[in-house]
């Protein structure tokens, strides 16, 4: 299927004016009507490097900021009003076997809200779940990697020590923990506990990193580890967030995560403006860089992920705000996405672009923003109206569109 757009992002370097991109999609009919396009601008889909699906309910927890680390808050946002409301939709009892019981109804809305968004891909941190699990979503959420929650707390979720759980990567798929989320003494040892363990390795990837010194930082650009930054939450929870200059002094490999949003922000659309506003000396290439190519590098991800080329099964086509396609993402919302393709499938968008797609719409929820018919794949709104029925009224949360 071939596709003119007004512009084309390739990558955070290379970008064109009136570009034809080549989509590969079993479900195309024909190519799509250029009246349809020649107002988008195409992209790589976006990834989001830190999520924790089943958290994301609404309003945040956190009644005693700024936290001085935020173990503090992992154990005081149990008691919190949000997490009390959604006790009556899911009860996380301890065990993070999320395939039981109504964790569902949290994961796949969790889920909706990056893909509402324009990303393809997710990493849900958290213990490693089943098969089936990662099986029954509409985009990726990436099942190959390991973890521990954080070395302050240790694994207390589920999974083995930080030291096992890195070891059982082979280096072939990322290691993931929360680390040096705080500014206090106990924040700061973080990362010298995690160079002794042998953890700071080519696969790495740690999430804050608040703490950590410009030392710490080149030590992480020296040893190839990634870093992930969570503005909105870092900002919300600790008042701070990471040295950002240092790690562009020293080259490390920066990505963005929402978190969920019990802390975060509202999607990665939201979280990149966030990071702006905190950063507004970095270019807005670079910030794309960070949730596209460094994304697709520390998650260690298939080069299909992360950058536009001759021919792709991933593509975000968003209406056209501003002429520099890389600001145009600032000024972008969840409804601007025009069309999102996840491994040739239609999965968000404008109505009229699945029209140019076989399929079947009993697969597909339909909907109406702003007078705009609209499309999803698969039945959100059925767990939404579940959602509202075990509570008793409407559940707004504000990532969904409908
Ligand atoms: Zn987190």
């Amino acid at each position: 299927m071939e596709i003119t757009v007004q512009a084309s992002v390739y990558s955070a370097e290379r970008t064109a004016k009136n570009a034809t991109i080549h989509l590969e999609s079993a479900q195309a009919v024909c190519d799509l009507p250029p009246t349809l396009t020649q107002n988008c601008i195409a992209y790589p889909p976006f990834i989001n490097s830190h999520d924790h699906l089943v958290g994301n309910w609404d309003p945040r927890a956190g009644d005693n900021r700024p936290y001085s680390n935020t173990d503090i808050w992992v154990e005081e946002m149990k008691y919190s009003a949000s997490y009390l409301e959604r006790n009556k939709v899911w009860i996380n009892d301890g065990t993070f076997r999320l395939l039981e019981g109504t964790a569902y109804r949290l994961y796949m809305l969790g889920c909706y809200k990056n893909l509402f968004s324009g990303c393809v891909a997710v990493q849900d941190h958290g213990p490693n779940q089943k098969p089936a699990y990662y099986d029954s979503f509409p985009i990726h959420v990436i099942r190959d990697y390991r973890q521990c929650h954080s070395i302050s707390l240790g694994n207390w979720w589920g999974g083995k020590s930080a030291r096992e759980e890195w070891e059982s990567t082979n280096g072939e798929m990322p290691f993931i923990t929360h680390l040096a989320e705080g500014t206090d003494e106990r924040s700061k040892s973080c990362y010298p506990r995690f160079k002794e363990l042998g953890l700071a390795q080519p696969n790495t990837l740690i999430v804050h990193g608040i703490a950590m010194t410009p030392e710490d930082i080149a030590d992480c650009a020296a040893n190839g580890v990634s870093i992930c930054v969570c503005p909105e939450s870092n900002i919300f929870l600790i008042g701070k967030t990471i040295d950002m200059d240092a790690c562009r002094k020293y080259g490390v490999n920066v990505v963005i995560g929402t978190d969920s949003t019990m802390s975060g922000s509202t999607n990665i659309l939201t979280e990149i403006r966030r990071f702006r506003e905190i950063f507004p000396h970095i270019p807005a290439n670079e910030i794309f860089a960070m949730i596209t190519a460094n994304a697709q590098r520390a998650l260690l991800l298939d080069d299909s992920y992360g950058t536009l080329q001759e021919s792709n099964k991933h593509l975000l086509l968003m209406a056209a705000h501003t002429s520099d396609p890389y600001e145009n993402l600032f000024h972008s919302t969840m409804h601007d996405v025009e069309l999102l393709v996840y491994d040739g499938t239609p999965v968000y968008g404008n109505a009229a672009m699945l029209n140019h797609f076989h399929h079947d719409p009993a697969d597909y929820f339909f909907f109406a923003h702003d007078g705009h018919k609209r499309f999803v794949k698969g039945h959100p709104e059925k767990i939404s109206a579940e959602i509202d029925a075990a509570l008793g009224y409407h559940k707004h949360l504000p990532y969904i569109p409908y």
